[in-house]
């Protein structure tokens, strides 16, 4: 594994909360492997402090595979994850014309659930997995629910992408970007996270 890659407004609701622009192309970046964290269930979540508003991004997360025999990549699990995001400093960033990495990559800020296998093929993310339902709630309400299927951009497509960007190692990790209803996480948040019947997290927020 040698990064994180993300993709930014997959999800037009969500791009329209934010108030931006819907790019064309996909907004790709990227989170350095000290950004990651297992997600765990009764896991505690240590805000950083002092940065501003930290927002909560449920995502869909695929794990790359590399065969460098064959000279190919493709996508082999899936689970969730949280991309948290310093919201207020990359507004800050984005009104000042700045990269965002400091609102993206610091340390804990990619929290990563147990990989569920896919069912081996060339289109490896299908329909059932783009149907599954992916929700996270916060001390008792749905903050977000989201399906696949409303990525405007598929996994298949982004590997693609990524792959044409960077370059992409076995192991590596894409975030799919997050459905709408992000928002502030605040200490003694209690969260579930579930991806149909397959996942379900409960973790705290300090
Ligand atoms: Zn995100």
């Amino acid at each position: 594994m040698d990064k994180i890659i993300c993709v930014g407004k997959n999800y037009l609701k969500h791009a329209k909360e934010l108030g931006d622009a819907v790019p064309e192309y996909p907004l790709l970046f990227i989170k350095p492997p000290s950004s990651l964290v297992r997600m765990e269930n009764s896991q505690v979540i240590k805000l950083p402090r002092g940065k501003g508003e930290v927002h909560h991004e449920l995502e869909l997360v695929f794990k790359i595979r590399r065969d460098n025999m064959a000279n190919e990549i493709s996508i082999t699990a899936w689970t969730l994850g949280l991309d948290l995001t310093l919201r207020d400093l990359q507004t800050q960033l984005k009104k000042d014309g700045h990269p965002w990495e400091r609102a993206k990559a610091f340390p804990q800020s990619a929290i990563v659930g147990e990989f569920v296998h896919l069912d081996p093929g060339p289109q490896s993310v299908g329909e059932k997995e783009l149907n599954e339902t992916f929700e996270l709630v916060v001390n008792g309400k749905v903050r977000q629910r989201g399906q696949g299927k409303d990525m405007r951009w598929k996994p298949d497509f982004l590997l693609k992408e990524a792959a044409e960007a960077f370059y992409v190692a076995d192991g590596d990790l894409l975030f799919t970007g997050t459905p709408e209803g992000v928002g502030p996480l605040n200490p003694g948040d209690k969260l579930t996270l579930k991806l149909g019947n397959l996942l379900e997290y409960n973790l705290k927020v300090e």
